[in-house]
């Protein structure tokens, strides 16, 4: 199959019905082995799998890292041949706000934009919700694949669906980890060599607190929080804007008594980068007492 590039709403339009069914992977660039993974998940998944690139200037706040995000079209072009991507939408910004997004219309990401990550970022899921409707409304895709990586935003992408009523089916793929449990991410290049020490430890963290899931929330919590304390002492320091164990589809904290699935979520900056991390957990109602 040939690959399809299309820069303007135009050139995607012309190609759109040549592709049968499409599976939609929206990425921002800087395409790594968690971008790859979702590609293949993608493949099974429709006739073609479609990769948007689009550095989303709406999700980013003030003095956030959007004028150096890292852009390598390039080699994002030779990772999506090498995985068999048929179309890639890479648009510009003005091609995706014509109206310089100033005062236009936009989803509003709800009670759940504001809580965990939305307190950290203001306005961040009302900008990645309204990029991912526009890209489904401008590529039609059947099935969009998202990373568990950035497990509120899945869930908050799962809400809009069901809430607008989204003819867009919504999957999720598990997280993908350096070996020594480092999450991919395109920011991970921002990192120094010392700073990417300090950054181990939100997955240490999470790791520490998955041991201590039989002991229910509290005990998680806090196995996580030695782990994060000891890394806000070190040089260069963690600088920890949450850990919080929440219900997976809400975002709500859980309480002492939940059983069921939970998400371990964290975050920090490590110099001037914001990493975030998150792991699925299920706690298991306590064993019963009675002999
Ligand atoms: P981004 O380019 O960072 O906006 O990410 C694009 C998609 O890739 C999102 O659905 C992310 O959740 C997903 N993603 C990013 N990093 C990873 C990873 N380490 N493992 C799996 N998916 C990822």
């Amino acid at each position: 199959m040939t690959l399809v590039i299309a820069r303007t709403r135009e050139e995607l339009a012309a190609a759109r019905d040549s592709f049968g069914t499409i599976a939609l992977v929206p990425t921002m660039g800087a395409l790594h082995e968690g971008h790859r993974s979702l590609i293949r998940r993608a493949r099974g998944l429709a006739n073609t799998v479609a990769v948007s690139i689009f550095v989303n200037p709406l999700q980013f706040g003030p003095g956030e890292d959007l004028d150096r995000y890292p852009r390598t079209f390039p080699e994002d072009l030779a990772i999506c041949a090498e995985e068999g991507v048929g179309l890639i939408f890479a648009p510009t910004v003005e091609t995706m706000y014509p109206e310089n997004g100033d005062g236009g219309v936009t989803v509003s990401s709800g009670e759940m934009g504001t809580v965990v990550e939305g307190v950290t970022r203001p306005g961040h899921f009302d900008g990645v919700l309204t990029v991912v409707l526009k890209l489904f409304n401008l590529i039609r895709p059947d099935i969009a694949v998202f990373g568990e990586k950035d497990a509120q935003q899945l869930a908050m992408i799962r809400r809009m669906v069901t809430d607008l009523n989204v003819p867009v089916w919504i999957d999720g793929c598990p997280t993908v980890r350096e070996e020594d449990g480092l999450a991919l991410s395109s920011r991970n290049r921002y990192l120094s060599s010392a700073e990417r020490v300090t950054a181990l430890s939100l997955s240490l963290a999470l790791r520490m607190g998955a041991t201590a899931s039989p002991d229910g929330p509290a005990k998680i919590l806090s196995a996580a929080r030695v782990v994060l304390e000891e890394a806000a002492e070190t040089e260069p320091p963690l600088e920890l804007d949450y850990v919080v164990l929440v219900d997976p589809t809400t975002f709500h904290e859980v309480g002492e008594e939940h059983v069921g699935p939970a998400v371990l979520a964290v975050a920090g900056r490590v110099g001037s980068t914001h990493l975030i991390d998150n792991m699925p957990l299920y706690l298991a109602p306590a064993p019963s007492t009675e002999s």
